[in-house]
């Protein structure tokens, strides 16, 4: 006998767990099955062998505009994990000396920002007033129509905003790459404008920078798993779920695992990416034109390196460079509040929308990353790096393009019983971690609703 309170959830990345919390919490029985090994899907971390160190499969910046995952975090019992900036502080670098902070100032948002751009060394005085124009005519566009903006890329809004081309590479396309990860040609200028909005010019604490002090997995797996332990849950891992049993009805019957055991429940959420989504479908409903629009989603690539030089090259958390390939560096002596002590030297680089670089072989990705570094900080030539490791997520986010707006499913689906999550659901934002934990807790909403 099904009870009602049995809800499967398929996945466990930040979807899917920020999905099993929320149910759990609300009395419902859950059974949450992730394929791997581990928990932690696109954002985990492990233990580096060598070193002793964490290392996350890339690094992951949160922003105080992450209300969602903010509380999910503090629910958990992990809040205080978290470093949160005071405001935002950027050290970019354009070239050795060149140094500027986009620094907010203290004042009430939006003016916070406004003030920011006003001191932001990298632009002249005439690009700053025009980018902070810019920004305001921006919002204006999204409240006037957002249908405009989400058909338009961030390069043609860029023309559309008169922007320089130093103001582009010194502070729009940064923010635009790092922020919806694809090239400016390609992503869509609604989604940035739903970043600014949201982010840069609304309360001054949204805009700061907030980072985990400890790896990724540490951060939330360990005790979302518990949270729904002790609430009389189950998380199995290693479990691939390999089909959905659909009845004539339109209802999700049980799913199929790959080891050939069948799960009943009332309600289903899957919390995969969307690929892996199709794959789990009957025959029949991937030819529905819901299932069709999601399977025409993309994903664009982020490679991240990390080197353990034998000293501290910098003594900033984290550096953006300008007019290089790499674009970040995190310091992680600076970031971890241990191991970080006995390894000082031990740096991640991140490239973002890597479309072009992701199938380089590692050892020229590992020579690009240090010649950037060398060139924009040349203390680091004396350096020696004793270990390095380069990872490619080449599907690391649904790729941010114009179409992507029509594309992406809210969290209901034509099933009655299944319901979906993840970054790549309609939240609104791009795939992000915020996206994923709304999407997860809509989820568990709507499950909740149909109860
Ligand atoms: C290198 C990198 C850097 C990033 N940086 C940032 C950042 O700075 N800030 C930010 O907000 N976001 C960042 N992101 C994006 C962020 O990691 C993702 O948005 C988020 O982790 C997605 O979570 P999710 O639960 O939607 O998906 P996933 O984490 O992909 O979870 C889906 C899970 O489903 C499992 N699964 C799939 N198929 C099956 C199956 N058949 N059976 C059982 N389980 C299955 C998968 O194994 C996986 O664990 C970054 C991503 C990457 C890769």
């Amino acid at each position: 006998m099904i009870d009602s309170k049995d809800v499967v959830v398929v996945g466990g990345g930040f979807g899917g767990l920020s999905a099993g919390v929320a149910l759990a919490e609300r009395g419902f029985r859950v059974a949450l099955l992730e394929r791997k090994p581990e928990l932690g899907g696109r954002a985990y971390s492990f233990e580096d062998p060598d070193t002793g160190d964490q290392v996350d499969n890339g690094q992951h910046v949160l922003m105080g505009c992450y209300s969602e995952t903010l509380d999910f975090l503090r629910k958990i019992g992990s809040g205080n994990n978290l470093v949160f900036q005071k405001d935002l502080e950027i050290q970019m670098l354009a070239r050795p000396g060149r140094s500027a902070t986009l620094r907010t100032a203290r004042l009430p948002g939006p003016l916070h920002m406004s003030a920011a751009l006003m001191r932001y060394g990298h632009l002249s005085l005439k690009e700053r007033f025009a980018a902070a124009r810019g920004g305001l005519r921006l919002l204006k566009l999204r409240r006037r129509d957002r249908g405009a903006l989400e058909r338009m890329t961030v390069t043609e809004l860029m023309n559309q905003l008169g922007q320089s081309e130093n103001a582009r590479r010194a502070f729009w396309y940064p923010l635009s790459v790092a922020t919806l990860n694809d090239e400016p040609e390609v992503s869509s200028a609604g989604l940035l404008a739903e970043v600014l909005m949201r982010a840069f010019f609304s309360r001054r604490a949204d805009s700061a920078f907030v980072y985990s002090r400890v790896g990724l997995s540490e951060l939330y797996c360990r005790a979302a798993r518990s949270f729904v332990e002790r609430a009389g849950g189950v998380i199995a891992r290693r479990a691939v779920v390999e089909g959905l049993e659909v009845d004539g009805g339109g209802v999700v019957e049980r799913i199929r695992l790959r080891d050939g055991r069948k799960l009943e429940a009332a309600n289903f959420i899957v919390a995969a990416q969307a690929e892996q989504l199709i794959r789990m479908l009957p025959e029949n409903l991937v030819a529905d034109p819901f299932f069709q629009r999601i399977n025409q989603l993309t994903t664009s690539p982020i490679i991240c390196v990390h080197a353990w030089f034998d000293r501290e090259v910098t003594r900033s958390a984290f550096v953006g460079f300008i007019g290089t390939t790499t674009q970040w560096l995190f310091n992680k002596r600076r970031i971890f509040e241990r191991h970080g002590e006995r390894h000082p030297g031990y740096l991640s680089f991140v490239i973002s929308g890597a479309r072009r670089l992701v199938d380089l072989p590692n050892d020229d990705l590992l020579d690009l990353v240090l010649s950037d570094l060398s060139a924009m900080i040349p203390a680091a030539r004396h350096a020696k790096v004793s270990k390095a490791i380069v990872l490619k997520e080449k599907q690391a986010t649904m790729a941010p393009t114009t179409d992507s707006h029509r594309l992406r499913p809210g969290v209901a689906t034509p099933l009655k019983n299944l319901f979906l999550a993840g970054d790549w659901i309609q939240t609104g934002l791009p795939a992000t971690i915020e996206s994923a934990v709304i999407s997860g807790r809509a989820a568990a909403a709507a499950v909740a609703a149909r109860a």
